[in-house]
């Protein structure tokens, strides 16, 4: 395994961010290498999910560990079924370090993708999962939170002082981007 550098926009290799991704047809040696570097880099930058396009792979798969119990999960050509409701929190993102704005997302969906066996699965998500489904999702279609905020992008300072206001027990360490539920998470 090996940890894979994140393209943040901040730097030339952006336009890798907005490409159309390609649909996984091979599962093989190749695919679980990458999905296990994936994993790597996504606990390594603390986040709770990472898009093949975040590391330069056009592929239409994606890594997830929003829920400790369910550990990680890779997440290969998905397809959202049947979204309900909206929510608007926040949300971060690994390829925008630091800065946070508010998104309207689905309350609940359904996940039809593939595992790294190539087998197709069905998971039904709500809450924080569904949010990241949805972030992860957007990135392998080329779209990034910043195109979807209501209101304003703000740096992760400006939010931890506002919500340390609003709750004293908070702190940095709630932050996970990619994506992030500050206001109801804990
Ligand atoms: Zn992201």
């Amino acid at each position: 395994m090996a940890l894979r550098n994140i393209v943040t926009v901040d730097t030339d290799r952006t336009s890798v961010l907005r490409k159309k991704t390609r649909i996984v047809e091979k599962f093989d040696e190749r695919l679980k290498e990458l999905a296990a570097d994936m994993i790597e880099t996504m606990h390594e930058a603390n986040g709770v999910g990472l898009a093949a396009p975040q590391v330069g792979i056009l592929r239409r798969m994606f890594v997830m560990n929003v829920d400790p119990e369910e550990g990680d999960l890779v997440i290969i050509n998905p397809e959202i079924i049947d979204p309900e409701g909206a929510d608007v929190a926040y949300e971060g993102c690994l390829s925008v370090p630091q800065m946070y704005g508010q998104v309207k997302r689905p309350t609940r969906l359904k996940l039809k993708y593939q595992d790294l066996q190539g087998e197709v699965q069905e998971i039904e998500a709500e809450g924080l999962k569904a949010r990241c489904i949805c972030h992860e999702t957007d990135h392998i279609n080329g779209i990034m939170f910043t195109d979807k905020i209501i209101g304003e992008l703000i740096h992760e300072s400006k939010l931890i002082e506002d919500e340390a206001k609003r709750d004293p027990k908070s702190s940095e360490q709630d932050l996970k981007p990619d994506s992030v539920e500050i206001i109801e998470e804990n």
